[in-house]
């Protein structure tokens, strides 16, 4: 996650703070901790432990993510030392340029700009949720379709904002390079 460590490259550790997407609840909502995690350690350092069936997790927005970096980066949990999206994997193929990489990156951003936008006037104001609950919670939520056109009109235009950003993180940052 933010900042890899492994097989990085000047370019890579440039990349990966202008993203940002693996840390804040963008790409995930939960990340199960590993064989050789400490769970109290990262605790006192600040991210949020919960258990989920029998494994325990940490929710994202990550709390040790600061918008650009990792806050806890040399004790970071195993899962975020190991994870590369397909656009790293792909860089590091040479399958895609450092232009195109950041050209991509700029995308996913403005499309999840956009769809955070929509979520706040709709209401959701809480950046603590992973964004793609959020506009679950949203779209779970009742409306009268007779009477109320404008949050009607507000909630297919974020709908079809979800559509396109869910459409570039499984293009460019999800599945196998
Ligand atoms: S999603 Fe990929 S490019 Fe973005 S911060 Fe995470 S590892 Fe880096
Ligand atoms: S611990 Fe660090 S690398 Fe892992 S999700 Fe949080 S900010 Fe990202």
């Amino acid at each position: 996650m933010s900042q890899p460590a492994t097989n990085s490259t000047d370019f890579v550790s440039r990349l990966c703070p202008n993203c940002g997407l693996c840390c804040n609840g963008v790409l995930f909502g939960d990340v199960e901790l590993q064989r050789g995690d400490n769970p109290k350690r990262l605790t006192e350092q600040g991210l949020n432990l919960f258990r989920k069936s029998r494994k325990t997790c940490f929710r994202q927005p990550c709390a040790c993510f600061d918008g650009k970096w990792c806050q806890v980066y040399a004790d970071r949990p195993n899962r975020c030392r190991t994870f590369e999206c397909r656009l790293l994997k792909q860089i590091q193929a040479g399958a895609v340029t450092a232009t195109a990489a950041l050209r991509n990156i700029a995308e996913a951003r403005r499309a999840t700009e956009q769809v955070r936008r929509l979520v706040r006037e709709l209401g959701h104001t809480d950046e603590s949720v992973p964004l793609n609950r959020r506009y679950a919670a949203i779209a779970a939520q009742p409306i009268d379709l007779a009477t109320d056109e404008e949050r009607v009109e507000r909630r297919s235009e974020l709908m079809l904002a979800v559509g396109r950003l869910v459409r570039i993180l499984e293009r460019d940052f999800l599945g196998q390079g």
